[in-house]
Order: C-alpha cells, then sequence, then structure tokens
C-alpha cells in the first residue's frame, strides 16, 4: 500500500496544525477548513491502521470510539460545547484520503 499524506503526517514528513496529540491519537487543521474550527482526528499507531469504515473489521472496531473519545476530550479542553462529527466513508460518501479520520467541525473558533 502507498503511504497517504496522513501516513507523512504522522511521521512527520509534511507539516500540519497539530491541536491534539496523545500516544495513540493526533488531531490536526483541515487544510481546506469548512467551518471555522475544522480539525481532523486519526489513529497513529501501525495496529490501529484503517483505510475507512467500509474496511473495520472486529480487530479494528474499537478505532472509531478511540477517534470520538479523543474529539471530545478536544471539545472539553477548548471549551466548544457544540460541534459535529462526520466520517466520509467510501469514494462515494465523499472520502478522498483512504486513512480513517474523523472530521470535527464547529462554529465556535478556537
Ligand atoms: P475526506 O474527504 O477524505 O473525508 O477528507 C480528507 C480531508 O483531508 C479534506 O477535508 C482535506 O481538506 C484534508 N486534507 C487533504 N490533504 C491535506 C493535508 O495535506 N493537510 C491537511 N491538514 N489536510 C489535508
Amino acid at each position: 500500500m502507498q503511504p497517504t499524506i496522513f501516513h507523512k503526517i504522522i511521521a512527520g514528513e509534511i507539516p500540519a496544525d497539530i491541536v491534539y496529540d496523545t500516544d495513540e491519537v493526533l488531531g490536526f487543521k483541515d487544510i481546506h477548513p469548512q467551518a471555522p474550527t475544522h480539525i481532523l482526528f486519526i489513529a497513529k499507531l501501525e495496529k490501529d491502521f484503517v483505510s475507512s469504515i467500509i474496511d473495520i473489521t472486529d480487530q479494528t472496531a474499537h478505532v472509531p470510539t478511540k477517534l470520538i473519545q479523543a474529539a471530545k476530550e478536544f471539545a472539553t479542553e477548548q471549551g466548544i460545547d457544540g460541534y459535529q462529527l462526520k466520517f466520509h466513508c467510501g469514494k462515494d460518501g465523499g472520502q478522498e484520503v483512504f486513512f480513517l479520520h474523523l472530521h470535527f467541525l464547529s462554529q465556535q473558533s478556537l
């Protein structure tokens, strides 16, 4: 498999505006924001890699929950009390980067 742009962000090979970073999850600003706050959350560990919700298996079923928990923690840290969480699932679902990511959108600014 070819590394995606998000693999390169985790490896530090391309820059990103990182706003949330734990051992397991990275959150960074979307390069083309669709709301005043638009963050992408991804799983950092290789064992948690999954390309899309469509490809989730029993082994990776915990990953979306991890991303949602990270988003919730981020919102609490930032004092953001209203937001949308979205997964684009597959090409026909608008997914362009095949590295599972959770979109966090809020009308509140950071
Ligand atoms: P998708 O459509 O796959 O759910 O969303 C991919 C998202 O990644 C898009 O919102 C797009 O703007 C964002 N994106 C694509 N390339 C980069 C990049 O190099 N850096 C950052 N920060 N975001 C990116």
